[in-house]
């Protein structure tokens, strides 16, 4: 990995992880960022090769039980993204990749060790959650509404260590009650659609975290809101 000054994004295991254009969220990152004027560079680290653990953020997405199970395996002898993580990297975990991120999760029935980065677990619901997902995001965070699509087997349970992300006004993200979760500089969802093209101010959220800084400069979202209205139409319908 180059210079400091360049914003470096790293794409977690896109050989297992990446279902409902979850790579959306780092082409979007990376465009969000240079038109700021801010130098990017891009990663994709596949499940065969070492974590590096000093970029800046991480994405990492959903996916199918086996390859969440086996992700989490090779995450965990990896140790990169744990050193990435506790030097203050930011973070957005979708779905599966939300899931193993906590304590434990269920892959095709058996209970699997997560990465215990987040202070939650995940065992299975009754019925797969599948549709558009709609919730208020924690205040602390001060952003508009959370706007999704998901789909999943898995129910999640936070602990005191983790705030919800948001409280679901349509869906079921966590339990039909909260939706996502985070602590510090890490954000987990079970929103795809992409989860950022769909939420740019969250994107705008992880680059702030990533620079340290306290606002950007605005850029023309017309498309992007276009979008959100009438994905948070149809959640509502
Ligand atoms: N395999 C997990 C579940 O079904 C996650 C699914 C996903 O990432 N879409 O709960």
């Amino acid at each position: 990995m180059s210079t400091e000054s360049v914003l470096r994004i790293v794409w977690i295991y896109p050989d297992l992880l990446s279902t409902y254009g979850d790579r959306g969220n780092l082409l979007i990152l990376a465009r969000r960022a240079a038109m700021r004027g801010i130098p990017v560079e891009t990663y994709s680290v596949r499940s065969d090769q070492p974590m590096p653990s000093t970029a800046d953020i991480y994405l990492i997405g959903g996916g199918e039980d086996g390859p969440q199970a086996l992700a989490a395996q090779r995450l965990i002898n990896d140790g990169g993204l744990h050193r990435a993580v506790n030097q203050g990297a930011a973070v957005l975990a979708i779905c599966a990749g939300y899931q193993l991120f906590g304590h434990s999760f269920f892959a095709k029935g058996a209970k699997c060790p997560g990465l215990g980065l987040l202070d939650l677990h995940s065992d299975r619901g009754e019925t797969r959650a599948v549709g558009e997902i709609r919730g208020d995001i924690d205040p602390r965070l001060g952003l508009p509404p959370l706007s999704g699509f998901e789909n999943h087997g898995g129910r999640t349970h936070l602990g005191p260590g983790a705030a919800p992300l948001a409280r679901v006004t349509a869906g079921v993200g966590n339990d039909g009650q909260t939706e996502g979760a985070w602590h510090g500089k890490i954000l987990g969802t079970y929103s795809h659609g992409p989860a950022l093209a769909r939420n740019p101010a969250i994107a705008d959220l992880l680059l702030r975290w990533a620079i340290g800084a306290d606002s950007l400069s605005p850029v023309d979202d017309t498309w992007p809101e276009k979008l959100r209205a009438e994905r948070l139409a149809a959640a509502g319908a």
